[in-house]
């Protein structure tokens, strides 16, 4: 929601002090972060003990994910855990072009280089066109509105000019930080990027969230 890296260092530190196991989701990493895109715990060079990802969001919006761990916990997870049991495995498709995602972002470090170029043009584009943002590096970006009715005149008003967004507010996130989350991703150009900071500093200023 914030688009903070979790302090993994600092966990894995923790739980080796007590003895106790991490466990990473990492489904918004999955494919970008790291090298050849391992995720989380990759780019901090951390070993992790479970770790979670989905191949629907940055592998392509397919579907299905998967866990990662010792064989003991896939054994108990195969048995209990309840959307594994009882349902249809992927359809073969869907394997397909996980697998063939895969292979893509194994070697997609010019489109990790974009998206992080990316990424710093449109927070940048954002601070000086005089939105409050949570700071960072993740290409997850939000930019914080407070008002939960401000939020969804800011979303509607720029879906408007043609920039789809979804404002996020409690119980999402806690009241008082209501927030479009914006996203980067490598297939935007300069060209759309510009085109949705005129957008957003024109919604801005109808909204009265820019002077
Ligand atoms: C999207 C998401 C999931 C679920 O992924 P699906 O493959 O869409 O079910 C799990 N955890 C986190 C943190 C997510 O953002």
């Amino acid at each position: 929601m914030d688009g903070y890296y979790a302090k993994l260092t600092e966990i894995r530190a923790l739980a080796d002090r007590f003895g106790a196991l991490v466990m990473v989701d990492d489904c918004h990493a999955t494919g970008f972060t790291g090298p050849q895109g391992r995720g989380t715990p990759a780019r901090a060079g951390v070993s992790v003990d479970l770790l979670t990802g989905t191949l629907g969001k940055a592998l392509g919006g397919a579907l299905g994910g998967y866990i990662a761990g010792p064989q003991a916990v896939i054994d108990l997870l195969r048995q209990r855990a309840r959307p594994y049991l009882f349902s249809n495995a992927l359809p073969p498709a869907v394997v397909g072009a996980a697998l063939a995602a895969l292979d893509i972002i194994e070697g997609a470090d010019d489109l990790r280089d974009r998206l992080t170029a990316n990424a710093t043009y449109w927070r940048s584009g954002l601070t000086a066109a005089g939105f409050t943002l949570l700071p960072g590096e993740h290409p997850i970006i939000p930019v914080m509105l407070g008002d939960a009715k401000l939020a969804q005149a800011m979303a509607a008003d720029l879906n408007q000019r043609g920039v789809h967004v979804a404002p996020f507010f409690f119980p999402v996130v806690p009241k008082g930080q209501a927030r479009i989350r914006t996203q980067m991703n490598a297939a935007l150009t300069r060209a759309d990027l510009d085109q949705a900071l005129d957008a957003f500093t024109a919604a801005g200023k109808a909204t009265g969230v820019l002077a």
